[in-house]
Order: C-alpha cells, then sequence, then structure tokens
C-alpha cells in the first residue's frame, strides 16, 4: 500500500503519516548522542561524545577463529530460535559474573535482552503508563531517558553529589510526590560510575536508597553496565544484593566485553521476570541464540576476568589523560574524577553553554555531548559529557586542547557581550539533534 498523498491528509510535506502516529511516536526523539554520530565519526573529529567501548583492546584473531568454529560445530543451534528467556547454560554463567557483585541468583531468576537497552524498554513496557512517575538521577543515562519518553512516563529528577544520590532528597521527592498524588513506579538508578556523571553512590548510602524505596513502596531499578570497571577498587556490593524483592537489576557484556553481540541481561523478583519473558517473547521472539553461543563459549574459553582487569587498566590510563589535559588547558571549568567506568561530567564556566557551543566545537574538530541530553527538563545547559573510552590518550589530549580554543573564545564572547555567540550558520554540516 502506497501512503495517500499530501492532498488527502493534512499530514505534513515529508510525512504524510504524520496524523497517523500513536502519541507516543510525537513524543520520540532522536538523541543528542545519535545525531551526534554522523559528524563526531569523520575521523578528522576528536569524539569525547559516544560511549564506544575500546574494542581494539580485544583478542580480535582468536575472537574470529572462536566465532567460525561456533558456526561450524554448533551452527544447528547457533542459527536457530532459541528460548524467550535466554539460554541456559549463558544464564547460569550470568549468575556467576553477577556473584562478584555479591549478587545471589538462580539461573531461572535471569532473563537474556539484546543489551541492556532492550531490558530497559521490557521494564517500562510492564510497569509504565502513560502519566506514571519514573524517578531518576540528576543527571540521567540518555537512552533511558528516551525509553521513558516513548513510554510517556514523566521523569522527575533527584539530584546526586559526588557519593551519588542523595538519599535525604530522595526521601523528600517520593514524599512530595505521593502527597501530590501521582504514582511512582521506580526509581532509575546507575550506582557505579554513573553515565553522565561519573559517580559512585557509596557502600553507606546503598542500604539507605534501598530503605527509603520500601518505605515509599517503590521499586529499584538498578542499570549496571560498569560495576566491573573500577580503576583502583574492588566492586561495590549490587542493591539487588541488599534487596531482592525490591530491585530490578540490570547487566549488560557491551562494556566488559563487546557491544556488538547486544547481550545483556535482567534479574528480577519472580513474578516481575515472568512478565519480563512475556515481553520479551512479543517483542523479539527470542534472544540471538549465535550471540548468545558466542558469548558462553567467551566466558568458558578465554581470561575474561584478565581481559576486564586490562580494560580497567587502558581506561585508567585515558581517564588520566583527560584530567590532566583538562588541568591544563581548562583551568577554568570543574569537573569529578571518575574512578572507573567512562565519562567526565564538566561543569563549565559561568555564562557558557555547551548546547549552543557545540557546533563551534565540531567545526574545532572536536565532540562532546551537552549535558541538556541527560535531564528531562532542560537543565543541563552548563554541562558537558566528555568520554574517555575510545580515543588513544594521545587524541584525548588533542581533542581536550582544542576543546580548550572553542572555550576560550566562547569567554571572550561572553566577557564582551555578556552572553556566548549563536550556532554559526554556515561553517559546519551538523543535524540538529532535535531533527536527525
Ligand atoms: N545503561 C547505561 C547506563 C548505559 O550507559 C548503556 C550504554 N551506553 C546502556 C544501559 C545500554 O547498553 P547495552 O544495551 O549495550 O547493554
Amino acid at each position: 500500500m502506497t501512503p495517500m498523498s499530501t492532498s488527502d491528509t493534512p499530514g505534513t510535506r515529508l510525512d504524510p503519516w504524520f496524523d497517523s502516529y500513536a502519541a507516543r511516536a510525537h513524543r520520540m526523539r532522536a538523541s543528542e548522542i545519535r545525531a551526534l554520530f554522523s559528524v563526531a565519526s569523520r575521523p578528522e573529529v576528536v569524539s569525547l561524545a559516544g560511549g564506544m567501548p575500546y574494542i581494539g583492546g580485544l583478542p580480535l584473531e582468536e575472537l574470529g577463529a572462536m566465532a567460525q568454529r561456533l558456526i561450524v560445530e554448533q551452527g544447528e543451534v547457533a542459527l536457530q530460535y532459541g528460548s524467550g528467556q535466554g539460554d541456559e547454560g549463558l544464564r547460569e554463567q550470568i549468575t556467576q559474573v553477577m556473584a562478584l557483585e555479591g549478587i545471589s541468583a538462580h539461573p531461572d531468576d535471569v532473563v537474556v535482552t539484546t543489551g541492556s537497552q532492550q531490558a530497559l524498554d521490557l521494564v517500562s513496557t510492564i510497569f509504565l503508563d502513560p502519566g506514571d512517575v519514573v524517578v531518576a538521577e540528576a543527571p540521567s543515562y540518555v537512552g533511558a531517558l528516551g525509553v521513558f519518553r516513548a513510554h510517556e512516563a514523566d521523569v522527575v529528577h533527584v539530584p546526586m553529589d559526588a557519593d551519588g544520590l542523595i538519599p535525604e532528597a530522595l526521601d523528600r521527592t517520593l514524599g512530595e510526590l505521593a502527597s501530590a498524588g501521582r504514582r511512582v513506579k521506580f526509581l532509575y538508578t546507575v550506582p557505579n560510575f554513573h553515565n553522565p556523571g561519573g559517580v559512585t553512590l557509596t557502600m553507606e548510602r546503598r542500604p539507605q536508597v534501598v530503605e527509603i524505596c520500601q518505605r515509599h513502596g517503590v521499586l529499584i531499578l538498578e542499570d549496571n553496565p560498569y560495576g566491573l570497571l573500577g580503576f583502583d577498587s574492588e566492586p561495590l556490593p549490587a542493591m539487588r544484593s541488599l534487596s531482592e524483592d525490591g530491585v530490578i537489576y540490570l547487566g549488560s557484556f557491551s562494556k566488559t566485553f563487546a557491544p556488538g553481540y547486544r547481550v545483556g541481561w535482567a534479574v528480577a523478583p519472580h513474578a516481575v521476570r515472568e512478565k519480563l519473558v512475556l515481553a520479551s517473547e512479543a517483542a523479539i521472539l527470542s534472544p540471538s541464540n549465535a550471540s548468545q553461543l558466542a558469548i558462553r563459549a567467551y566466558l568458558e574459553h578465554f581470561d575474561w576476568q584478565g581481559q576486564i582487569k586490562k580494560f580497567r587498566e587502558q581506561y585508567r590510563d585515558r581517564r588520566d589523560a583527560m584530567i590532566s589535559a583538562l588541568e591544563e588547558h581548562i583551568p577554568e571549568a570543574s569537573w569529578n574524577v571518575p574512578d572507573g567506568g567512562f565519562y567526565v561530567w564538566v561543569k563549565l564556566p559561568e555564562g557558557l553553554d555547551a548546547k549552543s557551543m557545540l557546533p563551534r566545537a565540531v567545526t574545532a574538530r572536536v565532540a562532546y555531548v551537552a549535558g541538556t541530553a541527560f535531564y528531562a527538563d532542560g537543565q543541563g545547559r552548563d554541562y558537558m559529557r566528555l568520554s574517555f573510552c575510545y580515543p588513544t590518550p594521545e587524541r584525548i589530549r588533542e581533542g581536550v586542547r582544542r576543546l580548550a580554543t572553542v572555550i576560550d573564545a566562547e569567554m571572550e564572547t561572553v566577557r564582551i557581550f555578556g552572553t556566548g555567540g549563536e550556532p554559526p550558520s554556515d561553517s559546519v554540516d551538523f543535524p540538529s539533534p532535535d531533527l536527525a
């Protein structure tokens, strides 16, 4: 069937089906990160924008041989449909991975998903009605905000400090929402090496957050892709290890191994787990057997913990390169020094606007993500997220040096005119984050 012509339907010139979309489709926006990818991935641009792991650090030859063996020797299973809940052998191994963070789970509790991103979507599908509230850290992972928006939920932010989510602020916000008659469905939290905040929820605060949510009858959605990527310390116990009934835990192989296989997982209270499997079967029938068996073979035949140790060292070197470059070139800004993960969260000098400055940064061949991407309510213009996971230390230093020239020029404009310059219209082919 061909779309009706624009003369048959109001629609728009570009999209004749505009008026047919569900309300939730109108709420969908390209993430500011996605819009950046097309520009930031040009080789001449140093991208401090995306959270892409350093795949070059993996033993690619051996992984290639493993993938070939998998198809030749187990192709009849690897290339077939599989179980909706995920491969049982992999679920067993996942319980061993989670044991490193103090979680004791049975393979039956685990649902394998297509990255933890799909798990975010499944949890939202089974819990969120339009107008429900999700409480989340300020700032929050942009991909989660997109999922919550697509499910027509309202996100209410709770502040963090250097020790992570602030328990008193959480308690107060949940109290106020209850008094206002709002239905809070869950707290979305990234307790370790936060994306984008870089901070980790302290050991002391973890039971406090669990207790507060329990008292208010609010489920916790613990999203933990970075927990094993601490630079100097052993992993802290997951919130799931403190409360089995009150926490849905999400894990992923994307950052500790490779995102290309798209394998993550959810661990949930028993009844919730049933619903997750049903929702996943409705969405995708079953997660990829080929990917799951590849991860299984990797965990079985490779020194995966040794690989994580190597990643931690590589990422620590990159973090150090970024912090020392910031100290040298942009001392007027402030930032936290993350103990793990991929991100530094930078507060710009007074009067600067990361969003409007972005096209000028890309013209200077450096990319970052403006802080506004990480809030549901338009805050964050004075922040930017810098990722140190992908570029080499040398490129990181060069990227920060380029960024410094843009910030210096911007500060000069602010000094003279009292506000930053407008985005230049002709200097760079830069897709608007709201459209691309
Ligand atoms: N949660 C967080 C906090 C993330 O940073 C990411 C990836 N950037 C994801 C979830 C999704 O990861 P994946 O789907 O690759 O497991």
